[in-house]
């Protein structure tokens, strides 16, 4: 029976493919199709229902049910059993239709004359385009092989409407890919860019999706997998053995390469009548299916590695290499999945905006993207299957927002406010060389964040007065081995250099939590963000550390240097760590190097516990960073990773400003220097409210620096104290509203 069976669903696809590839206009098409298919089954009646927005189907061709229907019907995802396949992306197969759950009658079709009903969702690498349908008049359940022709069939309908072949004037049915979209994500870094989709892997086109040789077919996959398990084997051989994660991967890789049901399944549909490439594509699209039903995040990256084996194999099939020929456009807008932050680089600052499915705000794609200032909208779900190379897309990193092939009125408004940023860009460049002063008189030092060598600039152009935050561990994230120290040393003295003796902080490495190494060996915590990381790896592993202050003091040869430890939680971490340095000092001495002219050492405090440490450790420190990211999440216990509770705590919220207040009074009574660099210190409010705290040393993205300037300028800080005091006198926990209401008064536009 298979044997027989194959041979049928061979014919069913061959009379399908000369049907498609006669030359009628879609709706013919579409007639023609369910006409073939209700002869080939032998049912009364083949419908096809396919999209017509997100969530509504329409009856787009039948054979056996009225003809006035067409066009006509429409039901809505979840309605009735075809709107269930559609819904649940599965099929259904009853004999007794009307008895079945969710079964809605529909006079219009003429349904009830029909019994038994199987439909089957037409999808394309997991998305739904559609439902296909046949039904008969007895009371029969459809055969395995009589559900496989037709699932064959449906996935030969998707590549073909993918391919818009049933798009006409009279079928109603537009391109693919052609409506605007618009994606709510969230904000991996703000900023708003207008541009064209670059795909990072671009879609594989699939033009044949049936063929009637299926030896030739099987030699063409069974090739074409042996040259897969050779570059899997190829690549596998490349990677360091202390590279476990990409080992890990590749070994997935190889393991579904050598997959003897992944081939069986798919020797099996080109026994059928698919093409290689269908048959690849087929298993994919199942594995798209099942991925989103999945859970467990281990099982989801395992099938996400076997999608992203199926799309190497089908490049290798179709010729279309990893560089599918797709030029850069102008204004390119990266749209990927996922993406690491080496291949990020790579790409380079031409990129106007990044677009990506997963990543998270602390990713290391996040890192750099924040680094280079370049707008990011992550979990933007859907969009790599939706955008096409080339698509016109409008990125809005402050809502976390993408529009993509907008209409020409979100344009516009979208373009008045590139417009409006641009001109404020302009009206902040004017106050470069002014300082932050505020109407009180006071001086607030206006840093800046940095962590690539890439940034220096930014540090003339913004007007900052130096680094407050060097974040050394975007040299180690970007690379896939420990640097060496020589090679540390030469990026540190050039970053040096470029500062032109402005001062950088320097923090040493902090990794851990989300910031994990390439090639360190991932540690299983239960809570990483309160797990081994920061200074915790640096004293418990001190030879990382050691050779980091080694690299540290001999690019400083002669020059002023600043160390900052980072995630200091209480003063015997703070001691250890200078005695640590001390030790460097000296014996880089001995070894004959100039040290540095004069030294200064800082922590950051980023738990609530350093704070309230004795009083030796503010006489001792030589000055504190607040680094607010880590505080507030440990002040309100809310994980800044996490979505659902990230915003959940405001930094506006008197509880957080007042113990700002405290932290920064303490430090007085000692005058040690203290500094905020956290990101609310590159946000105007919160810069204000800071400032209104007593915190006279901000340090932010480049970026912000004119933006926070322009507002610190026009404040008077007592009276924005009197007004935070004052809303936390009524009882307000945020401050915020009644901030902003003052700042509006005072005529901000906020
Ligand atoms: C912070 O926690 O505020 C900080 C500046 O450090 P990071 O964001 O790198 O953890
Ligand atoms: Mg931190």
């Amino acid at each position: 029976m298979p044997n027989n069976m194959e041979s049928e669903s061979r014919k069913l696809l061959g009379r399908l493919r000369d049907t498609l590839a006669e030359d009628s206009a879609g709706q013919e098409r579409l007639d023609r199709i369910t006409s073939l298919i209700a002869d080939s089954m032998q049912t009364e009646v083949c419908s096809i229902y396919l999209f017509r927005d997100s969530d509504t189907l329409e009856l787009c061709a039948t054979e056996g049910l009225k003809a006035e229907a067409v066009h006509q019907t429409r039901l809505r995802i979840g309605e009735g059993l075809v709107g269930r396949v559609a819904r649940t992306r599965s099929m259904v197969n009853a004999a007794d239709a009307p008895s079945e759950r969710g079964f809605r009658y529909m006079p219009e079709t003429g349904e009830e004359l029909f019994s038994s009903f199987l439909g089957l969702p037409i999808q394309r690498l997991g998305e739904t385009l559609g439902v296909l349908v046949v039904q008969s008049k007895d009371a029969r359940a459809f055969t395995d092989d009589e559900v496989y022709a037709l699932e064959v069939v449906a996935m030969v309908l998707a590549e073909m409407t993918e391919l818009g072949a049933f798009v006409s004037d009279e079928s109603g049915m537009t391109a693919l890919h052609q409506h605007p979209v618009l994606f709510r994500g969230a904000t991996g870094q703000e900023g708003v860019a207008e541009g064209n989709v670059f795909l990072h892997e671009p879609r594989v086109v699939v033009t044949n999706p049936v063929a009637d040789d299926p030896d030739a077919e099987t030699e063409r996959l069974r090739k074409a997998v042996d040259q897969l398990r050779l570059s899997v084997d190829s690549m596998l051989a490349k990677v360091e053995p202390s590279e476990k994660d990409q080992r890990e991967v590749l070994e997935a890789y190889r393991m579904f390469a050598n997959s003897r049901g992944w081939m069986r399944r798919m020797e099996e549909d080109i026994g059928r009548g698919l093409s290689a490439e269908a048959a690849v594509e087929k298993e994919q699209g199942a594995a798209r299916t099942r991925l989103a039903q999945v859970p467990d995040p281990y099982m989801r990256e395992r099938l996400h590695d076997l999608d992203d084996l199926s799309n190497r194999l089908l490049r290798i099939l179709t010729g279309q290499g990893h560089e599918t020929g797709a030029e850069m456009p102008e204004n390119p807008i990266l749209v990927a999945r996922n993406i690491g932050p080496g291949e990020l680089l790579e790409y380079g600052k031409t990129l106007k905006g990044i677009v990506l499915e997963q990543g998270s705000v602390g990713s290391h794609a996040a890192v750099v993207a924040r680094a280079w200032a370049i707008p990011l909208v992550i979990h933007a779900e859907g969009i790599t299957t939706e955008a096409l190379n080339g698509n016109a897309i409008l990125v809005d990193g402050d809502q976390g927002i993408v529009h993509l092939r907008p209409e020409d009125t979100v344009a516009t408004a979208f373009r008045d406010k590139i417009a409006m940023q641009a001109e404020a860009q302009q009206r902040y460049a004017g106050l470069v060389g002014l300082p932050a002063e505020t109407l009180c008189g006071k001086h607030i030092s206006m840093h800046m964040n940095a962590g690539l060598m890439a940034d220096l600039p930014s540090l003339a152009s913004s007007g900052a007065e130096g680094v407050g935050l060097f974040r050394t561990e975007l040299q180690f994230l970007i690379r896939n081995k420990v640097p060496r120290r020589g090679e540390l040393a030469t990026l540190y003295a050039r970053v040096m250099d470029a500062a032109r003796g402005k001062r950088v902080v320097f923090r040493t490495l902090d990794i851990g939590s989300d910031k994990v190494l390439p090639y360190m060996k991932p540690q299983d915590e239960p809570n990483p963000a309160m797990g081994w990381r920061a200074i915790r790896v640096g004293l418990d592993k001190p030879g990382v550390m050691r050779m980091q202050l080694q690299a540290l003091t001999r690019a400083a040869a002669g020059r002023p240097l600043t160390i900052m430890f980072p995630f200091v939680a209480q003063f015997d971490e703070f001691r250890e760590a200078r005695a640590l340095l001390d030790d460097v000092l000296i014996s880089e001495r001995k070894l004959g190097y100039v040290p540095p002219s004069s030294i200064e050492v800082g922590a950051m405090l980023e738990t609530p516990s350093l704070a309230f440490a004795p009083d030796l450790f503010f006489e001792q420190t030589d000055f504190i960073s607040i680094g607010g990211n880590d505080l507030k999440q440990f002040f309100f216990a809310a994980d800044r990773e996490n979505e659902r509770v990230r915003r959940r705590y405001d930094t506006l919220n008197y509880s957080f400003l007042n113990f700002i207040r405290q932290i920064v009074e303490r430090c007085n009574q000692f005058d040690t220097p203290v500094s905020f660099c956290g990101e609310d210190a590159g946000r105007p409010i919160e810069a204000a409210a800071l400032a209104a705290m007593g915190v006279r040393t901000l340090s932010m993205r480049p970026a912000s620096i004119g933006p926070v300037k322009a507002m610190l300028r026009r404040l008077d800080l007592d009276e924005v104290a009197q007004v935070i005091d004052q809303a936390a006198a009524d009882g307000a926990q945020s401050v915020r509203e009644d901030l902003t209401a003052y700042l509006v008064k005072q005529g901000f536009m906020l």
